[in-house]
């Protein structure tokens, strides 16, 4: 099992379902919520290593959500890949905007969602390294 923490919002029962699947191929552990006030909590309390944030939620979006998120100090290091079901031009530049680390559009590939959580993770092992420190 990986050390790995991964946080997946998503209000869709069959989409966290193939993330489950997905995210246990990879080893990784998995936190669920279904909505972004959930997430929000589970943010605070675990410090996930790295976030799928779907846009598209009850209640509060994944955009209002990720922007909360990245004016928080402790957790703004935190990286969040949007989930999505379109993806405009305009859509990906107001994202990556935002302060998404990148964006992964559905039906998305297994193999290659697999793969960009692994680059993330060795991407950013130097900036985890340090937010360990501060801990
Ligand atoms: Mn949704």
């Amino acid at each position: 099992m990986s050390d790995k923490i991964i946080l997946v919002i998503e209000d869709n029962e069959m989409n966290m379902k193939l993330m489950r699947a997905v995210l246990k191929t990879g080893n990784y552990q998995m936190l669920e919520a279904m909505d972004a006030e959930t997430g929000l909590r589970l943010v605070r309390e675990h410090h996930p290593d790295l976030i799928l944030m779907d846009i598209q939620l009850p209640g509060m979006d994944g955009l209002s959500a990720t922007k909360i998120i990245k004016k928080d100090p402790d957790l703004k290091d935190i990286p969040i890949f949007a989930l999505t079901g379109f993806a405009m031009e305009s859509d990906k530049k107001k994202a990556l905007d935002i302060g998404f680390a990148g964006y992964i559009v559905k039906p998305f590939s297994v193999r290659r969602l697999l793969e960009t959580l692994a680059n993330c993770f060795n991407s950013h092992q130097a900036e985890i390294r340090s937010s360990e420190q501060k801990v």
